[in-house]
């Protein structure tokens, strides 16, 4: 390896290597060879491809002319038969096209990595000894062969390849930024067996390995930058810069809506070894749980005619790193969804006493409410032990005690039950004892007379303009279960046994693609968004 020494201030050298000067002698020579190539009726493929060796930023007059000639006999074919309808012009569009536009990529690449300074990242010094190497790169249009132009930092003390930083690639892995978001896109959404038949449909030949090892690459990038966002929670200026972010114009005062809720996922974190440390007498435990939150601004919720809540803006915090990490999320959401300018915040849960303990430290000022139907729920559970489930008995027993619960009526609905406990066994007496402590736990939290009142006024049009507004008040944590759910659709399917580094890569990708921060991982993708909408 004999070192360049044509480089010796600090701005790049604008004399390419050897090679490249080689290679653009040659291109006028190599231009008449490849028309006479194709003029010789050799296919357009094998015409087009070695013209990909060129570095020039477009296409040859011959590439095109090859170009449409297979267009042309393609869409001729098409018209021949007459049961090939528009889905066959379709296809057959984009496979002619597809052979162009990756001649198009790749000299493009070509000339960026050219245009790129070949300095350290770091520290900005030229690099040393400096040489070109080819790598093959995974695109949206098939395998890209790109030179990239790479060094010696002196101060740094390694290699680095600038271009490749410039490309959007990383050091290890093949794919293109394209690729990439398609990996975390595809992976975090379905299996990565169906992803990989998704992605061959749309053009893309990618093996289950790449899928998955691209998209947990991507996650973890994704976590990162979130930690990167949390970080704002830390500073006074950061804390500044995002209420000042979610500051709109002078408006009605808002109530900020937070809903927290959990569920469990299967992990299988010690391989091989759980017999070894069941038998240490440690707990080994599959169930892990993922804890979620939802924040929304009570103006942007409003019902449909069959009661169904809509909500047009909503933000996702979603983690399986424990209860503090979540609300530490959940407290950068509601940052950024106005808790700075909310005139009150309301929080909704289930009974679970981590989420009010948490609540309790992070929205110290928040109203808090028990989710009615959890509520409910606790209620039903004593009448199915005392009468049997779903007994005619049971109905009419459970009746007044729910009544009581809507009417907020907690300490009517407590002396209820312990009356009833003297009459009972000693087993069902604990139970009721459980339910006792439940509904003691969460007095202040039930509230729920005025919203159903003003439902019914609202039914009979008679409601008051506070009315209306008291009205679409949520009386439970339903639109965090309906994310629950959507996020077990994916990573709680039967046999499915996950890492915990593994699934938290992908919900945190999940989480941006909901909270519609996608692009922040992918910048590209918003050229594509923004003509779509
Ligand atoms: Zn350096």
């Amino acid at each position: 390896m004999t070192p360049t020494t044509t480089i010796s201030s600090g701005r790049p050298s604008r004399r390419p290597h050897v090679k490249l000067r080689r290679a653009r002698r040659s291109q006028a020579q190599e231009h008449q060879r490849l028309a006479e190539e194709i003029l010789s009726a050799g296919p357009a493929r094998d015409a087009a491809q070695a013209a990909a060796t060129l570095t020039q930023g477009q296409l040859t007059d011959a590439e095109v002319q090859a170009w449409r000639q297979d267009l042309d006999a393609r869409l001729a074919a098409v018209q021949q038969h007459s049961e090939q309808n528009l889905g066959f012009i379709e296809e057959q569009i984009a496979l002619a096209t597809k052979e162009p536009m990756r001649l198009l990529a790749e000299r493009a690449a070509q000339a960026k990595a050219n245009a790129t300074a070949c300095q350290c990242l770091k520290c900005h010094l030229q690099l040393r000894h400096q040489k070109y190497l080819a790598r093959t790169i995974d695109s949206r249009f098939g395998p890209l062969r790109v030179f990239r132009k790479y060094g010696w930092c002196p101060e740094c003390e390694e290699w680095q390849f600038p271009a490749d930083h410039a490309l959007g690639l990383s050091p290890n892995a093949p794919a293109s930024p394209y690729v990439q978001e398609m990996a975390a896109l595809l992976v975090s959404k379905m299996p990565p067996e169906q992803a990989v038949l998704v992605a061959q449909r749309m053009g893309l030949k990618l093996s289950r390995c790449t899928l998955d090892r691209e998209a947990h690459r991507q996650g973890l990038r994704a976590e990162e930058a979130r930690a990167g966002h949390l970080n704002a929670l830390d500073t006074w200026e950061g804390l500044q810069s995002l209420s000042a972010a979610s500051e709109g114009p002078a408006a009605q005062p808002f109530t900020l809506v937070i809903e927290i809720d959990a569920w469990n996922i299967r992990e299988r974190d010690h391989w091989g070894q759980t017999e070894a440390l069941r038998a240490k007498g440690e707990k080994v435990s599959r169930w892990h749980w993922v804890y979620v939150g939802t924040v929304f601004r009570l103006d942007h919720r409003a019902q449909t005619a069959g009661g169904r809540a809509l909500i047009s803006q909503r933000a996702y915090a979603v983690t399986r790193a424990g209860v503090e990490a979540l609300i530490r999320q959940l407290y950068y959401q509601a940052l950024v969804c106005g808790l700075g300018q909310a005139q009150e915040v309301l929080v909704i849960a289930d009974g679970a006493v981590w989420i009010w303990n948490a609540v309790a430290d992070r929205f110290p000022d928040a109203r808090q409410r028990l989710d009615l139907y959890h509520g409910e729920e606790h209620l039903w559970a004593v009448a199915h032990e005392l009468y049997g489930k779903d007994t005619p008995e049971a109905r009419q027993w459970v009746a007044p005690l729910l009544e009581q619960l809507r009417n907020e009526d907690g300490p009517a609905l407590i002396s209820g039950l312990k009356e009833l406990q003297p009459r009972l066994a000693q087993s069902l007496q604990e139970k009721v004892q459980k339910q006792i402590d439940y509904f003691e736990n969460n007095a202040r939290r039930m509230e729920y007379r005025q919203i159903l009142q003003a439902r019914k006024a609202v039914k009979k049009g008679t409601a008051t303009p506070a009315q209306i507004l008291k009205a679409n008040e949520p009386l439970g944590s339903g639109a965090v279960e309906s994310t629950c759910r959507q996020y077990q659709c994916r990573f709680k399917r039967t046999g499915q046994f996950w890492s915990m580094a593994g699934d938290e890569a992908l919900m945190c990708l999940e989480t941006f693609w909901r909270n519609g921060r996608w692009h922040e991982l992918f910048p590209h993708a918003k050229i594509t968004s923004a003509q779509l909408n």
